[in-house]
């Protein structure tokens, strides 16, 4: 089996494969839906996600000119949600640069990869002054450490798709690595934010290593693809007992002590709020 013809690879997907090839297998090339939950319990879990989701569409709603006094409201109904977009609001009131730049909330962008394509959406891309920063809005209820973050597919990809893809932002020129920065903002931590500054050395050696993880990715036979060694994965994944790798779901008050620099899945992208139903 192979993947589908017009795949699209994401951050997602490649963090899939990175952390474990046979999810990625059952995942992306069988299309298995397998009836398992991945974290227990499962409707708090679900709340979660919902909130992190309705967080993202306020601020969405904020910057493409939605009075905020109306996205109070809407806020206002959770004490959660609510705590959160006070903490938005005070930050975007600070954030001199976006009056003064041009600023594309939920971007997509799309970039070819071998025979595929890579996508990804950006919480907020803003350009000014010759520089583009690259915004990601987090939900977590820790902030995680700043070298699981560089080490997440997120960090690598988002910032490389735009070098190779945001042409049509800049007047018809190259981005040049060195103009990028990716910023992940915690509406839990709001003082802390973390910054990654791009460069055209880490350009290349994302190019290099996303390469290599497509040649791997077609060289996956109809066997069953390796399973990850880290079975801590295993908890939350719903394949669990398929690959008799336990039958309970991990319960998600051990989610984040359980992420390690080489289990890092953490909050939400794009691919996950379009499947929560807002
Ligand atoms: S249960 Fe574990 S080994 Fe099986 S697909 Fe999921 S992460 Fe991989």
């Amino acid at each position: 089996m192979t993947l589908p013809e017009f795949f699209q690879f994401s951050q997602g997907s490649l963090q899939d494969y990175v952390d474990c090839p046979r999810r990625f297998q059952l995942k992306y090339i069988e299309q298995l839906a397998w009836p398992a939950v991945d974290t227990e319990p499962a409707l708090e879990n679900e709340q979660f996600l919902q909130l992190g989701a309705a967080f993202h569409r306020l601020v969405q709603q904020y910057l493409i000119g939605v009075p905020s006094e109306k996205l109070t409201r809407l806020a206002e109904r959770d004490i959660q949600l609510a705590h959160w977009w006070e903490n938005f609001l005070a930050e975007a009131r600070k954030m001199d640069d976006w009056k003064a730049g041009q600023l594309y909330p939920e971007i997509s962008l799309s970039a070819p990869l071998s025979d595929f394509r890579l996508v990804g959406k950006f919480d907020l891309l803003t350009a000014n002054a010759n520089k583009f920063i690259i915004y990601d809005w987090k939900t977590s209820r820790k902030q995680p450490k700043r070298e699981w973050i560089a080490a997440n597919l997120q960090t690598r990809v988002y910032p490389y798709l735009l070098a190779c893809a945001g042409t049509h932002l800049n007047a018809g020129k190259s981005i040049e690595p060195a103009q990028i920065e990716m910023i992940y903002w915690f509406a839990n931590f709001p003082a802390t934010p973390l910054h990654f500054p791009y460069s055209e050395a880490q350009h290349q050696a994302d190019e290099e290593f996303i390469d290599g993880l497509i040649v791997e990715i077609r060289a996956l036979s109809a066997e069953p693809a390796p399973l990850t060694e880290n079975e801590k994965r295993c908890h939350y994944c719903v394949y669990r007992s398929l690959c008799n790798r336990g039958i309970a779901a991990g319960p998600l008050e051990s989610l984040e002590e359980d992420r390690t620099a080489d289990m890092f899945d953490f909050d939400l992208d794009f691919e996950q709020i379009a499947e929560i139903e807002f």
